[in-house]
């Protein structure tokens, strides 16, 4: 017998067991009927649907190579049209699977579902219109090899009914609860089944460390997250279907899993705060403040995509500004500038690459980085310093644990790769 996805995620977390981001987030495009009438595929982002009788509900609609997949499965499921599409935000890897579903209903001489949202869907897929160049870049530098050119460049379905604080769907007489909450962005919705107990959760719950900290993106909310989370235990839902991850069964166990991502964000916002209001400067806080070990260990916090100090950071941001009280980065010299005088009093370029790379053998992770940036910036067009450069940022990649950081610095390591000859480049 293979276990099931609902007997992987009571193993994990009641034997505080991890065996890998693979083993806590399916993404293979199967399918699984979670609950009498409660399907899931999943992928990227999960395709979750409900059958209301009359007609499905989708939740989220995934990308479209995962939509055109979970089509195949709902047909064999339950042949009937997709009714209505709800997004949980929009993010474009929960929404750019739409246009497959209304092509399918189409097709098919059905009625196209209606998708429902919150209001500040639109403005979002209005803000990647203007971001598009910036959205590439960054997204091939998060996603390092699993990202795909192009894909902002990708279709949507603009919501067609949109509500504010909270909005009664009611399908074939049943009812599904809407409810906005921000956390990971400020267009998320929760959606509540009161009769069977079953909470949809979008990305208030993604079998990893809160995306509350991502360095290239808007801000993110991490005290409404927590308190977002604490609203659902008192939801206490028995079934709890994240849009990444695992789906989880069993009030109790849901209400753990809950209430320790509250408690690490909670912890997070307020040694934040409290170093802000005595006066500390961002660098001090950022070396200072941390989440507790047990609750990084947990198999459902582990920092495997964003990471606690980048959460800090986007702390610092939503309620300080962008100024990190260091009053030599308010109106800085050119980084280059720096860089060249850096260097001319460590005897040239060559020589802080030297002891970046020194730093590096010692450990000093974060020392190297800046060194061999420096010696990087006083001499771009040197072969001899960009060998070193790509070694520290091979070893930093290789040092970290989230996807953010590996992949930031993996960029770093193939910038100065490229420039190498080939008899100098290694890896
Ligand atoms: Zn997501």
């Amino acid at each position: 017998m293979t276990e099931s996805l609902l007997e992987r995620s009571a193993r994990f977390i009641d034997g505080a067991v991890y065996e890998g981001p693979a083993s806590v987030n399916p993404v293979d495009a199967s399918f699984h009927e979670v609950a009498d009438g409660v399907g899931l595929v999943c992928g990227f982002s999960h395709i979750w649907t409900l059958d209301a009788g009359e007609g499905l509900v989708v939740l989220d609609t995934s990308q479209p190579d995962y939509a055109s997949a979970a089509l195949e499965h709902l047909r064999h499921w339950r042949d009937v049209p997709v009714d209505t599409i709800v997004y949980t935000h929009g993010h474009l890897d929960h929404v750019s699977g739409a246009p497959v579903f209304v092509g399918d209903a189409v097709e098919r001489r059905r009625p196209p579902p209606t998708v429902v949202a919150h209001d500040e869907v639109g403005p979002r897929l209005d803000r990647y219109a203007l971001t598009r160049g910036y959205n590439d870049l960054i997204g091939a530098r998060q996603f390092g090899r699993r990202y795909r050119p192009g894909f902002f460049d990708a279709d949507w379905v603009e919501p067609q009914v949109t509500y504010s604080e909270d909005l009664e769907l009611d399908v074939g007489g049943t009812r599904m609860q809407l409810i906005h909450e921000k956390g990971e962005t400020d267009d998320h919705t929760i959606a509540w089944l009161p009769q069977q107990g079953v909470l949809f959760t979008g990305d208030l719950m993604i079998w990893a460390f809160p995306n509350a900290g991502n360095p290239q993106k808007v801000q993110r909310y991490p005290a409404e997250w927590a308190a977002a989370l604490r609203r659902m235990i008192d939801l206490r839902p028995c079934l709890l279907a994240p849009a990444h991850g695992l789906p989880i069964a069993g009030t109790e166990r849901i209400a753990r899993v809950l209430d320790d991502t509250a408690t690490a964000l909670e912890g997070l916002v307020a040694d934040t705060l409290a170093m802000m209001n005595g006066g500390a400067p961002l660098d001090e806080i950022l070396h200072t403040v941390r989440v507790p070990d047990d609750l990084l260990e947990r198999p459902y916090l582990r920092p495997s995509y964003d990471e606690p100090e980048f959460v800090v950071r986007n702390i610092w941001r939503l309620y300080g500004g962008w100024h990190d009280a260091n009053p030599a980065r308010l109106k800085p010299a050119p980084d280059a500038a720096v860089a060249a005088e850096v260097a001319a009093m460590a005897g040239g370029a060559a020589a802080l690459a030297r002891r970046a790379t020194e730093l590096c053998e010692a450990g000093e992770l974060r020392l190297a980085c800046q060194l061999v940036e420096w010696a990087a910036q006083a001499a771009p067009a040197d072969g001899e310093v960009h060998a070193a450069r790509a070694e520290v940022y091979r070893i930093r990649r290789d040092s970290e644990q989230s996807l953010m950081a590996r992949n930031l610095f993996r960029q770093a390591f193939y910038s100065s790769k490229a420039r190498l000859q080939p008899e100098q480049a290694a890896d």
